[in-house]
């Protein structure tokens, strides 16, 4: 088995980012035994030698620390809250409002939420699309 040694000047195949393929490459210069630049033969371009090789992509597991995206699951948790009500139910937000947990209340800003807790003496915890939001109410 000859483990051929390169040198400036052989060809080998590296990938171009220019012609964003691999390409024939022409040793350029060598660093050690390492091949530091080429040149592309098919566009002239030089840069640094890339190996083919296949490199393992990087593996885009989720780090178990990391939270899912927000939004994506609030809104899912939200629409399965609120799909067995009809929004046409909602009564509109006011601190004066008389609320129980489960109501369903149009907010200006929030939209449509759902009551999911009521705290003595006037504070609600409401779900919106946007995620849970603490307001103000009066509990009857
Ligand atoms: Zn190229």
């Amino acid at each position: 088995m000859t483990n051929q040694q390169l040198s400036a000047g052989d060809h080998i195949t590296s990938k171009c980012t220019k012609c964003k393929d691999t390409t024939n490459h022409t040793i350029i210069a060598m660093v050690g035994d390492t091949i530091a630049k080429v040149e592309c033969n098919t566009c002239g371009g030089i840069h640094n030698y890339r190996s083919t090789v296949a490199k393992k992509p990087a593996t885009k597991r989720k780090t178990s620390g990391s939270r899912p995206v927000k939004t994506a699951k609030t809104e899912t948790e939200w629409e399965e809250l609120l799909k067995d009500l009809d929004p046409a139910t909602a009564t509109p937000y006011s601190m004066q409002m008389s609320i129980e947990s489960g109501d369903l209340i149009q907010h200006p800003s929030f939209g449509l939420g759902r009551v999911i807790n009521v705290t003595r003496p006037n504070k609600m915890e409401v779900y919106f699309s946007s995620g849970v939001k603490l307001l103000r109410c009066t509990i009857g």
